[in-house]
């Protein structure tokens, strides 16, 4: 039995180790040595979805956690993914995406066609305003917005592109999620539709052949 000094001080030495984590490197880490990347959509709580504490108002600390639209693979993802990954100790990356998502829900060219419809010269756009030498091509604009055709696809194609790039080392784990916002469950990607969204709601569902004795017709 511990005595209510002893456990004071173990909780003052916790504060400052959380206080000054980020002084001490790679040996500072968040507690699940995590980097997950995730959309910003209001409907999906990372926490709930992957059974971590990344966004908690109270007691968080899982995981460096970005979001963006989408959850995909940009610049800035990269950027931060490097520097959690070398230098603060991260050693997994968790992507989820999810299904109702905004970015499939327009064409990148309509939504080109809109903003140049308001007067915006798309082919001379600052999009790291301190950064003029990351510039798009003329052109390139529709493409940079990062729409989706499918969600299950661009997760995967996100974990391809993780795995791949040069500024993340070959020994980090990376993994994709799907989030179903209807039915608040996770699910690995699957780029098979008749399976990815299926419930258990007829025979067929569980192998069950032939129809059942006369009643519900
Ligand atoms: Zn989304």
């Amino acid at each position: 039995m511990s005595t209510l000094k002893q456990r004071l001080e173990n909780r003052v030495k916790d504060t400052t180790r959380w206080e000054t984590r980020r002084q001490l490197g790679a040996d500072g880490p968040n507690m699940e040595n995590l980097w997950v990347l995730a959309c910003m959509d209001e409907r999906m709580s990372v926490d709930e979805a992957l059974g971590i504490h990344a966004d908690s108002g109270v007691g968080g600390g899982d995981a460096h956690l970005f979001r963006n639209a989408g959850g995909i693979v940009t610049d800035d993802a990269i950027r931060s993914a490097m520097l959690t990954i070398n230098f603060f100790g991260t050693t997994e990356i968790v992507v989820v995406q999810h299904t109702g998502c905004g970015m499939l829900s327009a064409n990148g060219h309509d939504l080109e066609a809109a903003l140049r419809g308001k007067g915006i010269d798309l082919d001379n756009i600052p999009i790291d305003p301190s950064l003029p030498e990351l510039s798009l091509d003329s052109g390139a604009f529709a493409k940079w917005i990062g729409m989706m055709d499918d969600v299950d696809k661009t997760c995967i194609k996100c974990v391809d592109q993780l795995l791949n790039h040069p500024l993340i080392p070959d020994d980090i784990t990376i993994s994709g999620w799907v989030w179903e916002t209807e039915f608040r469950r996770l699910r690995a990607p699957d780029v098979n539709a008749a399976t990815r969204a299926v419930t258990q709601a007829t025979t067929a569902s569980m192998g069950v052949k032939g129809d059942q004795p006369p009643r519900w017709s």
